[in-house]
């Protein structure tokens, strides 16, 4: 997908790039927020394109230590952002900044109504047949307790199956799914029905082993729905340590009673922002080309990967085409959404207030997969665009030599209200293997994130956003002999 250029000019790049950079700390012990990545830690060198303009974006992004300063700002001194609370405030704020300080030609917040949700205080714990404290979560949009302690005997099931088999048991019981992680798709429907499922035969309560396969001891929490059909219990996520110690009490014989306290409760819906900026296209304004992720998240950790990094890329990727001094003939636009995690509101609103510039939209990317590893994007549009996207965004592969890929996929949840409208969709994509390792858990916080990574992907979704914002002619329909020397930015910078 690319040529090899003569080694030499690698070696002399990354001599210059050594000379000028500072050395970057490892993610786990780093004192200090970097003021650029070390050349020796960015991927092997791979040779430009035919494409100098690119390959100076491309470079100065892999260097560059801005969307690392930003993403420890947002953790540590915004800390997390639930849709309604204060944090979300302060973030929404912090964006608006983030994004003048950036150099946007315009920034401004759109309302959204949102659910309001607040967790409180909240406890469980076994007791019988021994004591034990269970750290939990209450999952999003659970009621809670209604200011008691309830008090059952744990009915545990391994999966829907076992559940359904034995549904004449629940009466009375708090009912404890303990799935295998199967991947998240297929696990989080746990999270999303179990309360409802149970409580249609007289649960009082539904638990959850958290939805992820690796655990050190973290809950894990997330939204959940409730059915119209059926009454309204608490639910909460145990740790997969704590509910397979119950669910193995119970295939002991023993019948474990817990104690569970919940505050959680759902209030009026009340309003929140997203928060768009632009960067104006030279030629062609009315065009616009999308980069996004989402500014709210869980209120545990600082919910850096989910989705602090997200919202840093597209920030750091639109800034880095006002550091090179490229303004591209349309406009690129930074959307930080606001309540994906409670329901998708912030799309859903975006889609209403923009839905006759609609087919203006060139393209509409998000980032909400976090910052690991880069491995290409997934696009969710035709095919003849799939296809002119993978052969425009091929100089890039050399962010991720022998991984880049890009392919028909899913794009994201904000994005996806736009999607489903006709506008080309894609989908920044990584390295999944650790994401739900922290994914909405305390141990979501700045220091999951590799300084490295997170300039690769800037890189990568700075490159893409400026070879389609840039090219003279549209997405799909040119056939790729009648582009210019194969590169679609040659010209007009
Ligand atoms: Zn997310």
């Amino acid at each position: 997908m690319f040529q090899f250029a003569p080694r030499a000019i690698v070696g002399l790049i990354v001599l210059l790039a050594l000379a000028s950079c500072a050395q970057a700390p490892t993610p786990q012990d780093a004192p200090t927020v970097p003021e650029t990545i070390a050349a020796a830690d960015t991927p092997a060198p791979i040779p430009p394109s035919n494409d100098p303009v690119l390959d100076a974006l491309v470079d100065a992004a892999l260097v560059d230590g801005y969307a690392y300063e930003k993403l420890g700002e947002l953790c540590d001194t915004v800390g997390h952002r639930l849709t309604g609370s204060p944090g979300m405030k302060r973030a929404i704020a912090w964006s608006e900044a983030s994004m003048l300080a950036a150099g946007f030609d315009t920034v401004w917040t759109e309302p959204v109504v949102v659910p309001h949700w607040t967790r409180g205080k909240e406890f469980a714990r076994c007791v019988e047949p021994v004591e034990f404290d269970l750290d939990m979560l209450s999952m999003g949009l659970s009621d809670g307790t209604d200011g008691k302690t309830i008090e059952a005997e744990i009915m545990a099931v391994r999966d829907w199956d076992e559940f359904e088999a034995r549904a004449d048991e629940a009466e009375g019981k708090i009912v404890l799914f303990n799935p295998p992680w199967e991947g998240y798709g297929k696990t989080v429907q746990y999270r999303v029905h179990g309360a409802s499922t149970v409580a249609k035969h007289g649960a009082v309560a539904c638990l959850i082993r958290s939805v992820t396969g690796v655990s050190l001891g973290a809950p894990h929490t997330g939204m959940m729905r409730y059915a119209d059909d059926a009454p309204r219990i608490p639910m909460a996520a145990l740790t997969v340590e704590d509910a397979g110690r119950l669910y193995r009490m119970c295939e002991r014989g023993l019948k474990p009673r817990v104690q569970l306290s919940m505050e959680a409760a759902n209030h009026d819906s009340t309003t929140s922002y997203n928060v768009i900026g632009d960067i104006r296209g030279r030629e062609k304004p009315e065009e616009i080309v999308l980069i996004s992720g989402h500014l709210d998240s869980w209120d545990v950790g600082t919910c850096a990967q989910d989705d602090g990094a997200g919202v840093v890329l597209a920030l750091a990727a639109a800034r880095q085409l006002l550091q090179q001094d490229l303004r591209p003939r349309r406009t690129v636009r930074v959307v930080h959404y606001t309540c994906e995690e409670m329901g998708g509101s912030g799309g859903q609103a975006y889609l209403d207030a923009h839905r006759h510039e609609l087919d203006q939209h060139v393209m509409a990317l998000e980032s909400d997969s976090g910052s690991y590893a880069p491995r290409g994007f997934s696009v969710d549009a035709d095919s003849l665009i799939i296809a002119d996207l993978d052969r425009r965004a091929a100089p890039l592969a050399r962010i991720a030599p022998e991984h880049w890929r890009v392919w028909p996929g899913w794009s994201g949840v904000d994005i996806g209200y736009i999607v489903r409208e006709g506008v080309p969709g894609v989908g920044h994509r990584v390295d999944g293997t650790h994401y739900f390792d922290v994914h909405h858990s305390r141990a979501d916080t700045f220091e999951k994130v590799d300084p490295t990574d997170l300039a690769r992907n800037v890189a990568a979704i700075a490159g893409l956003t400026f070879l389609v914002a840039e090219t003279p002619a549209d997405l799909g329909p040119a056939p790729v002999a009648s582009l210019p020397g194969g590169s679609p930015s040659v010209g007009g910078h």
